[in-house]
């Protein structure tokens, strides 16, 4: 394994730790070596980088054709996988498109939360264009992972930008070196940092009333219940949804009904319970929700994704496979 590649891992594993930064299997890392692009693969989690074998190596001149092509391959990438290096088998990322348009070495790719708290607004382009006036970065709208988001990215990016801010979703950064993408990552989330409110504390009696004779739980991290606590976060958190990850791991709401069956139930004011039969990456989502809503207030105009938009992503095959390797 090359240098780079093995400082890769290394940041990659950190950076998948910090849950302000990267959530569950969400984010993805690559690099592009002699002509292949590793990318983190499907479904795995970054900060397992430094412990498992998480890459999957991909032909990075078929790709870039492809891409510039609109191939429909683009859509999952698989027939780009280098099988002959893959011993694993994995697939790569749904957001390989995100790491082969850019034509850096490295892309960090990342669902920072205080990005995130900026790209949920409707007026989000301009407000954190005053922070990142000093960087060579381009605004995406939301598109889906995959065909489509390959397109807006396509319609954005300008030669020399290294930062992508994605609409409803997160951020990415590139570089010709590790060392280079981790300074330029440290930047970035330094320029977008906001003000962070305090949105209560939970009622764990009431928590536990609510749990009784039900299939749910309370969450293991406290941190968990911050988006049930205050009204606005409450209404507007629980009710919609603003980034793909959400709507995937947490479904279309976090309703107040124990009958629902969804992997988590709100308890307006008092926190959130988390269904026992519930995948390990419910709480690092609920956590993101609290995390985004505390750096926003009831000033902000907020864009949630629309019904076509939550569609898309719960009926989509690569996203399918995601969550069932995520299940494993
Ligand atoms: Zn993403």
């Amino acid at each position: 394994m090359s240098d780079e590649m093995k400082a890769l891992r290394t940041l990659s594993a950190k950076v998948g730790s910090d849950p302000l930064l990267v959530q569950a299997a969400g984010g993805n890392t690559s690099l592009k070596k002699d002509g292949v692009m590793w990318i983190k693969a499907s479904g795995t989690w970054l900060r397992d980088a430094g412990a498992k074998d998480i890459f999957v190596p991909l032909d990075m001149p078929r790709l870039t054709a492809a891409l510039a092509a609109d191939d429909p391959a683009c859509e999952s990438c698989t027939d780009f996988v280098r099988q002959e290096l893959n011993p694993s088998g994995l697939r790569p990322s749904i957001e390989t498109s995100v790491h082969g348009l850019m034509p850096q070495k490295v892309v960090v790719h990342v669902h920072c939360v205080n990005t995130i708290a900026f790209a949920v607004q409707e007026n989000g382009k301009a407000l954190i264009g005053e922070r990142l006036k000093d960087f060579h970065w381009a605004w995406v709208p939301y598109a889906r992972p995959g065909l489509m988001l390959s397109r807006a990215i396509k319609g954005a990016i300008r030669p020399g930008v290294d930062v992508l801010v994605l609409g409803n979703h997160g951020l990415a950064v590139a570089a010709d070196t590790v060392k280079e993408a981790e300074a330029l990552l440290s930047r970035v989330v330094a320029a977008v940092q906001r003000p962070v409110r305090s949105l209560g504390t939970p009622d764990l009696a009431a928590l536990k009333a609510k749990a009784e004779g039900t299939g749910y739980r309370l969450p293991e991290d406290p941190a968990c219940h911050d988006i049930a606590l205050d009204g606005w976060s409450c209404q507007h958190g629980c009710q919609n949804v603003y980034y793909p990850d959400h709507v995937v791991f947490l479904g279309t709401s976090i309703p107040q009904d124990a009958t629902s069956g969804q992997p988590a139930i709100s308890v307006p004011g008092a926190g959130v319970l988390v269904h026992k039969s519930a995948k390990s990456s419910v709480e690092p989502m609920l956590r993101c929700a609290g995390d985004v809503f505390r750096r926003l207030d009831p000033s902000a105009r907020l864009k949630a994704l629309s019904a076509a938009e939550i569609d898309q992503l719960l009926n989509w095959d690569a996203e399918k496979y995601r969550q069932t390797l995520n299940a494993n």
